[in-house]
């Protein structure tokens, strides 16, 4: 009789209870699996098509040659090398969105000037890019990953979003630190005003090391800066305002100065005496000739110490787009 109920206690463990131990633990097995099947998913739902948009042609200036590579693998290279990685995320979103929307642009708008390639890797003509592994090799050993996840996250939790003005992307000028106000195109190049580039005020960029910088030159230095383009400049510096600052534009830039027998706009000014923005002033001591700059770049589109300013004031990277540019709409590049 025990041993009928011996068997009878084994079978009911052998029926119920060691099925339900195996199905827990094939139900955790499980759990794991559709976490990854999450986790993949999610990766999967986040690329973003960009259909005829998905590939561009980079022209390396260096080497002449073109490359094909994902608009948003490109991207990394551009926001890494144009945007320190240690500026907040929503500062380093706006400069993707702002860097792509520029990238479209250019696509639109290339018209052969980088022969069969759609934009060029030389930021005094397009905007800069850098290698994966030049970048990497750039920090610290200790940070490369942490940058470059951070870079990374930036392009691609923006994936697709671009800038547009009247349902077309805008030119996306950008610059490093506007000195407190940006500038208009057309004070900087000339020619038409684009209606979403005005003149808006930023706080907080005085902190950062391109706002305050100085360049001294003696006399004869300064003379011959001048020299290379306008051989005939004579200054007489014993005559009061021999050297003056003529015009200024809507943002208190240096539009027009004068140097002794020569005016000259703010701009050529900055390029020949190696200024870092036309926002200048100057002071003569004696021989030498002083100037002090406030802001560096051009000052026209998106300040980047602006973005980074307004990031840790705690804007979101849309916010800092619709500061820096009047009248836009932040949409994907389908929408178009
Ligand atoms: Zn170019």
């Amino acid at each position: 009789m025990r041993n009928v109920l011996g068997y009878i206690l084994v079978i009911i463990c052998i029926v119920f209870v060691l099925p339900s131990i195996f199905t827990k633990k094939r139900e955790k097995t499980a759990k794991v699996n559709e976490v990854q099947n999450v986790e993949e998913n999610k990766k999967e739902i986040v690329k973003y098509d960009y259909s005829k948009y998905s590939n561009i042609k980079l022209y390396h200036s260096k080497t002449s040659s073109v490359e094909e590579i994902p608009i948003d693998v490109y991207l990394y290279g551009v926001v890494s090398a144009e945007m320190p990685a240690s500026y907040e995320m929503e500062a380093l979103r706006a400069q993707a969105v702002v860097a792509r929307t520029y990238t479209i642009y250019q696509i639109i708008h290339s018209n052969g000037k980088h022969q069969e390639g759609d934009i060029c890797d030389d930021f005094g003509c397009c905007q800069a890019w850098i290698s994966k592994d030049d970048r990497l090799n750039r920090w610290d050993e200790n940070e490369r990953t942490s940058n470059w996840d951070k870079i990374v996250e930036a392009v691609d939790s923006t994936q697709g979003k671009i800038i547009t003005y009247d349902g077309a992307p805008i030119d996306a000028f950008f610059h490093s630190n506007s000195g407190g106000i940006t500038e208009t195109a057309n004070n900087v190049w000339g020619g038409a005003n684009f209606p979403y580039l005005k003149c808006v005020e930023t706080a907080g960029e005085e902190g950062y090391s391109g706002y305050n910088s100085e360049v001294e030159f003696s006399r004869e230095e300064l003379l011959n800066k001048l020299k290379s383009k306008h051989q005939d400049v004579q200054i007489n510096f014993d005559e009061e305002n021999c050297i003056e600052i003529t015009e200024y534009t809507e943002s208190k830039r240096v539009r027009t100065i004068k140097f002794g027998n020569i005016q000259i706009a703010g701009t050529e000014a900055r390029s020949l005496l190696g200024l870092k923005s036309t926002n200048f002033s100057f002071e003569i001591n004696g021989d030498k000739i002083k100037f002090i700059v406030i802001g560096y770049g051009h000052g026209v589109g998106m300040s980047q110490t602006g973005a980074d300013s307004m990031a840790k004031a705690g804007s979101g990277f849309e916010d800092i787009i619709k500061h820096f540019y009047s009248g836009i709409e932040v949409t994907f590049v389908n929408e178009l």
